[in-house]
């Protein structure tokens, strides 16, 4: 178990950001679930849970979740639901358990950029930007490559276009991490392939949904999956080959892609 020195909620942003910067060891507490499996000792952990991050709103163009907002809300939001099909729910209901869910937050979610993320996987197959208190705002693509840095992430907001999406992922058990996921989105006739959890982080097959046309047929389908394969690599960990992974993605990505041409 991790170790704190001191908790404080924090009244502010700005004042969660100057406690952050004042020393090294300070953190922002999410829902502490991944945190609980560490050791480290922190000095002052800073809890944002009074600041109404964790709702999930709508402007005219987006729809916006509070960095707090758990992921079992994102699950059942019908907001979320309506805006963007079944992605984020699919891509979250295998995550440990309802409970677990209940406690879990986007922020810890998305800031910590874990390499087998399902929620990652679903996002980068939408049109997500990443609201940072000192690094602004940036597509969710490249916050994926930045180096680790002290930061704050207030918020994501996903661009409401009329989204056809669909989430696959294969598991060795029902609740294990992934061995491969894949979120694939249509939008006024662009495809978007994410393939997370390779076991590297997820990442767009760019060039693979750029051979999709809006309706395609069987040739295309597999013609994008071997474009998939080619495109992205795959490695081996205790959950699988790359031999394997390379299967399971011409699986899922193919089934992703039939289920929006229904
Ligand atoms: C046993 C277990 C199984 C899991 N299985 C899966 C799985 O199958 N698929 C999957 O996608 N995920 C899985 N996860 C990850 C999980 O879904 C959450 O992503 C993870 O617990 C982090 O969320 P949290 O709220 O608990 O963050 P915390 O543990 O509280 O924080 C994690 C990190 O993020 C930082 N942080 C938190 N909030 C913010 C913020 N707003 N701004 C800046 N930094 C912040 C913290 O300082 C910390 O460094 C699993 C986690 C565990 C513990």
């Amino acid at each position: 178990m991790f170790g704190l020195t001191e908790y404080r909620f924090a009244d502010s942003l700005d004042q969660a950001d100057k406690l952050l910067h004042h020393d090294k060891d300070n953190t922002i507490l999410g829902g502490l679930l991944w945190m609980r499996m560490g050791r480290k000792n922190y000095h002052t952990g800073i809890d944002l849970s009074k600041l109404s991050l964790d709702q999930i709103t709508e402007t005219k163009d987006t729809v916006e979740i509070g960095c707090m907002t758990t992921l079992r809300q994102i699950e059942t939001s019908r907001l979320l639901n309506n805006n963007f099909g079944n992605i984020l729910t699919d891509s979250v209901a295998h995550i440990v358990g309802v409970q677990f869910r209940n406690s879990a937050t986007i922020g810890g979610s998305v800031f910590s950029r874990f390499s087998f993320s399902d929620i990652l996987t679903a996002l980068l197959a939408l049109d997500t930007r990443v609201h940072l208190y000192r690094g602004g705002t940036l597509p969710l693509e490249k916050f994926m490559t930045l180096p680790p840095k002290k930061d704050i992430l207030i918020k994501l907001s996903l661009k409401k276009k009329g989204w056809k999406t669909s989430y696959q992922s294969h598991r060795m058990t029902a609740t294990d991490f992934p061995v491969l996921a894949a979120g694939i989105s249509l939008c006024k006739g662009q495809w978007k392939i994410c393939l997370g959890s390779r076991p590297a982080r997820a990442t767009l097959a760019e060039k693979a949904a750029a051979l999709l046309p809006e309706r395609p047929d069987k040739k295309q389908i597999q013609a994008a999956c071997d474009q998939v394969v080619e495109e992205l690599k795959f490695g081996s960990n205790q959950r699988g080959t790359r031999e394997y992974r390379q299967i399971l993605a011409r699986i899922l990505v193919k089934r992703g892609i039939e289920a929006l041409c229904r």
